[in-house]
């Protein structure tokens, strides 16, 4: 049977998911269910009409019509195709088909991941991926289960093969409000990147980008009423990272 992907997206030009300019494939499906999801039309079950099926060299064509631009930004900062969602190793045969095509283009890959899959996928997945964007979503573990609906071991198993592995990685934390931004957190999480060695992080506070998706969709969101997070609002939170030596920028 050939090889498909179920993508709801294919986004053009976008500044925020990795290096340069770059092509954004957003897959369906995630292994975790954030109660502040902000694309709550990714998760298996909530209606998505522009969701369709995808083959790898189909996708492939859709990125390389943006190669121009790839090279069109800022000096050693070359664009590419990031995979995102929901969560690209989800659809990970897909996913590893795509990057293999990629390579063979010489066109630069990152995935936007939780890092939820069994060590064996996540490693090879990996291993074709040039840049990885791990986001974690809280250190302890009883509250990454509370926030998300699973436990964080394999996810904290599968970050330290990645280090291990000397792959390029940025780390980052999305911020919310009453979960996981309090200084106590934010020193956990100090703790565990100091025990991987990893000394650089992203912090993503909280916006409410997602608000209007779950209105469209029908879906109730807890998050509603809850105040976006400004960069003013983190500086305290950011400062005790700071001082514990990480590079810590939003
Ligand atoms: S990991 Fe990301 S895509 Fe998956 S449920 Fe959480 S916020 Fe949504």
């Amino acid at each position: 049977m050939a090889l498909t992907g179920l993508i709801f997206n294919i986004q053009k030009f976008c500044l925020h998911d990795g290096p340069g300019i770059r092509t954004v494939v957003f897959f369906r499906g995630c292994s975790l269910s954030c109660y502040w999801c902000s694309n709550p039309e990714s998760l298996d079950g909530n209606p998505c009409e522009d969701c369709r099926e995808y083959s790898p060299e189909e996708v492939l064509k859709i990125c390389l019509e943006d190669r121009p631009f790839y090279g069109e930004s800022a000096a050693n900062a070359s664009g590419g195709v990031t995979l995102s969602g929901g969560d690209a190793l989800c659809q990970w045969e897909f996913s590893l088909e795509l990057l293999r095509l990629l390579k063979t283009e010489g066109i630069h890959s990152a995935i936007e991941t939780s890092g939820y899959a069994s060590g064996h996928i996540f490693d090879k997945v990996i291993d074709r991926t040039d840049l990885l964007l791990f986001d974690i979503k809280h250190h302890d573990d009883r509250r990454h289960f509370e926030g998300t609906g699973v436990q964080n071991g394999l996810i904290l198993s599968n970050l330290k093969s990645a280090c291990k592995k000397g792959k390029d990685l940025l780390v980052r934390v999305p911020v919310i409000p009453g979960y996981n931004d309090s200084a106590e957190d934010a020193r956990g999480f100090a703790a565990l990147l100091e025990s991987m060695g990893i000394g650089r992080l992203q912090l993503l506070p909280f916006h409410q980008f997602g608000e209007r998706k779950y209105d469209l969709l029908g879906l109730e969101y807890s998050m509603k009423n809850v105040p976006q997070l400004h960069p003013e609002d983190m500086e305290n939170f950011m400062g005790i990272f700071t001082k514990q030596g990480i590079d810590c920028f939003i």
